[in-house]
């Protein structure tokens, strides 16, 4: 059988949707088998069991809090060494996308990045990203024995599929622990209530058509009748009118909800490389040459101060 290995993202022993999407990957490539690093492996075992994790390799230990990627990365490679997996799968977080070059590099795997699908193919998995900033959608494929893919949160539906979820202790032996690393501070950001923008199933983002951090609210509003994430353009950042923690697109966050709606954002090939991969795109802009709107498959030509308050009354009223 062929195994296939999930690293499971998790906060607090709460499993993250871009894992159960993982398995659903992970089921069309072989046997998939969950790799749960830190605490509540016991309690996770039943949600990953129901998503298709036929086994669950945990291992918990001190070294796993704190966010540092080294200790995950010796964990992998004991779970690679151990089962030997063809596949490899993380979210495309900026943490696991550390951990995957980390580890592919340590087992000789090939990597590939960003994946917004992940097909079997009759020489090992084929992947789906875009490149060079969205210009290029490629089809890839690892030649090495080992494919190491991280792929981006709402790539795949999330699909029950009872498995036997067994969990299994991991031996893990941190080699890799002098790497000088250590937290020295820490904040916590408040949350706004709304969905993590990576993994949000719809985002509104706002650009320089909104005039204005105060005029965000519109956006926060639509935002909330949608129970969506809000996103910004560069020039809505660097306006200071909304954090750059909602950037997308090239130097910001790169996203691939099920609905993303740009209001009074151009579609500049730089905030395309973070939004293109959107299963339906609607875009609010004045100006009907703006080229957003080749890419969207929705156009409202008007004002967002207009449009977008009308569209949040109505949806309130459903
Ligand atoms: P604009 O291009 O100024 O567009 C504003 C739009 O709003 C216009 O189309 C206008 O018609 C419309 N508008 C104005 N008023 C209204 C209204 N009342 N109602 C409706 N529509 C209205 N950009 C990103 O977004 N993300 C990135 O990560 C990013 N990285 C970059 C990296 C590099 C190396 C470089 C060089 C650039 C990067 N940029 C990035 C910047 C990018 O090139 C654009 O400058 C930026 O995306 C423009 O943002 P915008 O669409 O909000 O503004």
């Amino acid at each position: 059988m062929t195994h296939i290995l999930v690293y499971v993202d998790h906060v607090d022993g709460a499993v993250r949707k871009p894992t159960l999407e993982l398995l659903t990957l992970a089921r069309r490539l072989g046997e998939p088998v969950a790799v749960h690093l830190g605490a509540g492996a016991q309690a996770a075992a039943e949600i990953l069991g129901d998503h298709g994790a036929v086994r669950i390799l945990a291992h918990d230990a001190p070294e796993y809090s704190d966010y540092l990627v080294a200790p995950k990365v010796d964990a992998l490679q004991a779970a690679c060494a151990a089962l030997s997996p063809a596949v490899v799968l993380l979210p495309s977080s900026a943490e696991s996308k550390e951990i995957a070059a980390r580890l592919a590099l340590r087992v000789g795997a090939g990597l590939i990045t960003d994946a917004v699908d992940v097909e079997a193919g009759p020489d090992g998995p084929v992947t789906t990203q875009s490149a060079f900033a969205a210009a290029f959608t490629t089809r890839s494929r690892v030649t090495r024995d080992v494919a190491v893919i991280t792929v981006k949160p709402n790539s795949a539906p999330v699909e029950a599929a009872p498995a036997a979820g067994t969990v299994e202790e991991l031996a893990v032996d941190f080699a890799d622990r002098a790497t000088g690393t250590r937290i020295t501070s820490r904040t916590r950001r408040e949350s706004t209530g709304r969905p993590e923008l990576t993994e949000a199933e719809t985002v509104v983002a706002g650009g320089r058509g909104v005039n204005g951090a105060e005029n965000f609210r519109i956006i926060e509003a639509l935002a909330d009748s949608l129970g969506a994430a809000v996103g910004a353009s560069r020039a809505a950042v660097d306006s200071g009118w909304y954090p750059h923690a909602h950037q997308i697109g090239q130097t910001g966050k790169s996203v691939s909800p099920q609905l993303y709606v740009a209001a009074g954002v151009s579609g500049a090939i730089q905030h395309r490389a973070g939004m293109q991969t959107s299963k339906t795109i609607v875009a609010i802009n004045k100006d009907a040459e703006a080229p957003i709107f080749d890419l969207a498959d929705y156009g409202v030509v008007g004002d967002l101060f207009e449009v977008v308050p009308r569209l949040t009354e109505e949806i309130r009223a459903r």
